[in-house]
């Protein structure tokens, strides 16, 4: 067991939470860390540099990103046990949260050094409380994987979980995502939090059969998906199943994959389904 006080003196790692979009967003205890600090470690430096020359704060900077990040974490270990003031900040939002950071606090925490967050925005939570959606017990994902196989073998994991969802996505991946998710989760309501505290930014709410809809030209930007949990009957008349299956080939699939998407999502078993079709 280890007990660390992060106002006790000793040395200490602050990880600093950066704007996901509003410089307004950058809050006074974060600059003055990081004036008080002897050099700032980032996941990219010229993001840094453009962050910190906002707020007229010029520090030493190094490199701390994912392909780096175990060589990086050590040598901030070593600087800190050399008596260095150092904190590390991702490009947006938490450090840590679908960004690295966690090798960073590990090693710290291995060798003794207090670790300490500067709170500040994080894309999930602006949008999950703004949702509408359930937000008293959720489920972050982040990022699916982009290979289509592992992704929805990630997806049949959590189709069963009761409490929202939230999923990372980039916009070039948004509308294959939002598709997978329907096939896999099933026809539930969602939220898309695009461009937050921006200026674009938007709340796009609906059913994800709605949302599977929409013009990829209006889909720019940073989004989070929202998805309320498993709250789906699971008990079907079997006109209710031959609807369901129905409702996706009418989307294009074959009636086999129709089939186990609607097996997979209301847990019936395979063979009902395939002799309702006499398939
Ligand atoms: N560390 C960040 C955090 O705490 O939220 C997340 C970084 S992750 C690499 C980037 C993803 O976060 C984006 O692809 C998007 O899904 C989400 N994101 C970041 N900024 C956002 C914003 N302003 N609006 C909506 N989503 C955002």
């Amino acid at each position: 067991m280890k007990r660390n006080k992060s106002f006790d003196g000793s040395n200490i790692l602050y990880l600093i939470a950066t704007p996901i979009g509003n410089l307004k967003e950058f809050p006074p205890r974060s600059i003055e860390i990081i004036n008080n600090a002897d050099l700032v470690a980032a996941e990219d430096t010229r993001n840094a540099f453009s962050l910190l020359s906002h707020f007229n704060i010029k520090k030493e900077i190094i490199s701390l990103r994912e392909h780096n990040e175990k060589e990086a974490s050590l040598h901030v270990v070593s600087l800190i046990k050399q008596g260095k003031k150092v904190v590390y900040m991702s490009d947006a939002g938490y450090p840590g949260i679908s960004d690295p950071g966690n090798i960073l606090v590990k090693e710290c925490i291995k060798n003794d050094i207090n670790v300490s967050t500067i709170n500040g925005s994080s894309a999930f939570l602006s949008a999950l409380v703004a949702s509408g959606l359930p937000s008293d017990k959720f489920y972050f994902y982040g990022f699916l994987s982009a290979q289509q196989n592992l992704a929805k073998e990630e997806l049949k994991k959590v189709s069963n979980y009761e409490d929202t969802l939230i999923f990372y996505e980039s916009p070039h991946r948004i509308l294959k995502t939002l598709n997978l998710l329907l096939e896999k989760l099933g026809d539930r309501e969602a939220v898309i939090a695009r461009e937050l505290t921006k200026i674009n930014e938007e709340f796009i709410r609906g059913n994800l059969s709605e949302l599977v809809e929409l013009d990829q030209n209006t889909l720019k930007g940073e989004m989070v998906i929202i998805i309320e949990g498993n709250h789906i009957k699971k008990s079907l008349s079997d006109g209710e199943i031959i609807a369901k299956v129905e409702y996706f080939t009418n989307k294009g699939m074959t009636k086999k994959d129709a089939i186990n998407a609607v097996s997979d999502i209301f847990e019936i078993n395979k063979n009902k389904i395939k002799d309702l079709f006499n398939y």
